[in-house]
């Protein structure tokens, strides 16, 4: 195949676009998708990359295709504006969404930039269409003659062939709807008048329209613009070779149901009007709510599968690795490079090097460069990144810092250092022996004739001198001083007893840092309840 010529001459623009229809959150396909367009328009601005001796500029746009009226939200609009912002993806061009700083009014010369907006641009080209003699009317429809067997270059899948009698006479206009004054375009039409009218020079999205190419190609022909460059990118896929999709929530929640039951007493503390007839329904298949599939997933700890990037934000994920690991799946730089800098995949992305193959999606490898990235943080980038997490506890700036120092070497995800340190803001007020894991108990407390418990005493005791603002560096010369004058083995010896007696569990972050988030009035009280607990029970068998 030859290569397609990347851009038409080096003085006009290089326009890309996102045109996602706003029925629903953004998907991570949409995400990816619109990472191309807007790194290519980049690549344009900066003049690297292919577009190093590109003079005409760049410009990246927004487009709401909400031609389809019954499923799209302004809700919607709102959820993807705001994912593609937070995965830095800003555009140059797009239309006024309420509540999103920065594009409360529209930008660019080439709007409106919705669809229902631009009825009357449709119209128009329906005009010169029809004055060619081009289109005739059917049931109230207007379908689109096709004549001319139909040849395009993807810059992706190479080049297509497509007979003219192959492809049908297509709608290109709807049947006016009652109480409207203008008809509603399809898709195929919408699509091609306004790449056209806004000088789309390359058409980047998903392979799911590589088989609508034919009949955008051949309108751009009869209306006479020139063709953009299009190209297709693959699709995501699980790890199982299904489509990844919302209903892979769905699924996982019939999947959990199955397995813990299907009771629904728990909808009535949720408190939500109606929920008891969308769970039926969820239950009988007659709907895929992803709402009810998400409060299942919750209510029985299953984890929801990230699909949206919304979902991804929840999980935990920062915004640069995630957009690293989907501008690499789907696409690579050659050789091994896999981590990339922003600038690096500026520089290095090229559309030719998209693969054909459906990409998988290696979870293990995100969450990796999650890892990676979250270690490179500096302590307080990172605990600004764990504001919001865990939700619903308000903590305070300096305990975000701890926090943040506590689990930055081993913090997978935002999320998991209040997952993994959930005790440390919910301890059961009057813990009986449940509460505790038995052979933590059994190793760190009881064994040796209770040594654990005798030196849980010790460093009670050593804790409750400490000032009310329980430093962790007075903690630990505390705890160190501790085991020197008692001549303890080591710092584990009151470390390990004391945060079976904290947490039940014989493993937390560092025991200093552990103990002040928790704070010194708790950790007595934490430190009293266990030895409460067991010091009858020692005695009991001792
Ligand atoms: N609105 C279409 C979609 O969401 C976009 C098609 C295109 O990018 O041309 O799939």
């Amino acid at each position: 195949m030859a290569s397609p010529e990347i851009s038409p001459s080096p003085d006009r623009p290089v326009v890309t676009r996102f045109a996602p229809s706003p029925t629903g959150n953004l998907h991570i396909g949409g995400a990816r998708t619109a990472l191309y367009a807007w790194v290519v328009a980049e690549q344009a601005k900066r003049r690297v990359g292919p577009f190093k001796d590109h003079i005409g500029g760049g410009r990246f746009i927004l487009r709401f295709e909400d031609t389809d009226r019954a499923r799209s939200s302004t809700a919607s609009e709102k959820q993807i504006a705001e994912s593609m912002l937070w995965l830095g993806l800003d555009w140059d061009e797009g239309p006024a969404i309420q509540g999103i700083a920065g594009h409360e009014t529209a930008t660019g010369e080439h709007g409106p930039y919705r669809q229902s907006e631009r009825l009357p641009l449709y119209h128009q080209q329906l005009d010169r269409l029809r004055a060619a003699g081009h289109v005739y009317d059917d049931d109230g429809a207007v379908r689109f003659k096709v004549t001319q067997d139909v040849t395009f270059v993807d810059a992706v899948y190479g080049t297509v062939t497509v007979k003219a009698d192959e492809i049908e006479d297509f709608v290109i206009m709807k049947r006016k709807a009652e109480g409207d004054d203008l008809a509603y375009p399809t898709f195929h039409f919408a699509v091609v008048v306004d790449d056209a009218l806004m000088e789309v020079t390359h058409v980047i999205r998903g392979v799911e329209h590589l088989s609508n190419t034919p009949k955008h190609a051949a309108l751009y022909d009869v209306l006479g613009f020139d063709r953009p460059l299009w190209c297709h990118t693959p699709s995501i896929m699980n790890p199982d070779g299904s489509k990844m999709s919302k209903r892979d929530k769905a699924k996982a929640a019939r999947k959990a149901a199955d397995q813990f039951g299907w009771e629904d007493e728990w909808l009535a503390d949720v408190g939500v009007e109606g929920l008891a007839s969308k769970f039926a329904a969820f239950r009988a298949k007659e709907s895929d709510d992803e709402e009810i599939a998400k409060m299942i997933l919750m209510k029985h700890g299953t984890p929801i599968p990230e699909i949206d990037v919304t979902d991804f934000i929840s999980s935990g994920y920062l915004a640069w690795p995630l957009l690293n690991y989907l501008a690499l799946l789907g696409w690579n730089p050659g050789g091994d490079t896999e981590r990339l800098s922003h600038d690096r995949l500026i520089d290095l992305f090229t559309l030719d090097r998209i693969n054909k193959a459906n990409s998988r999606f290696d979870r293990d490898k995100l969450v990796d460069f999650n890892r990676q990235a979250i270690s490179d943080l500096s302590i307080d980038a990172f605990a600004d990144e764990l504001d919001g997490y865990p939700s619903g506890v308000d903590l305070s700036r300096p305990k975000r810092l701890v926090l943040a120092r506590a689990f930055h070497e081993r913090a997978r995800t935002l999320a998991e250092p209040s997952q993994a340190g959930r005790f440390i803001w919910s301890f059961t007020e009057d813990p009986g022996e449940a509460a505790y894991e038995p052979k933590a108990v059994k190793k760190w407390l009881l064994k040796n004739d209770a040594q654990g418990l005798a030196n849980l005493e010790r460093a009670r005791q050593a804790l409750a001198e400490l000032d009310d603002d329980f430093a962790p560096e007075a903690i630990e010369a505390a705890l160190n001083s501790c085991v020197e004058t008692n001549g303890m083995k080591n710092l584990g010896s009151v470390a390990q007893p004391l945060r079976v007696a904290v947490s039940g569990t014989a493993v937390t972050p560092p025991i200093h840092l552990t103990l002040h988030l928790i704070g010194k009035a708790e950790t007595l009280r934490r430190i009293d309840a266990c030895l409460k607990v067991f010091k009858g029970t020692a005695e009991a068998s001792g």
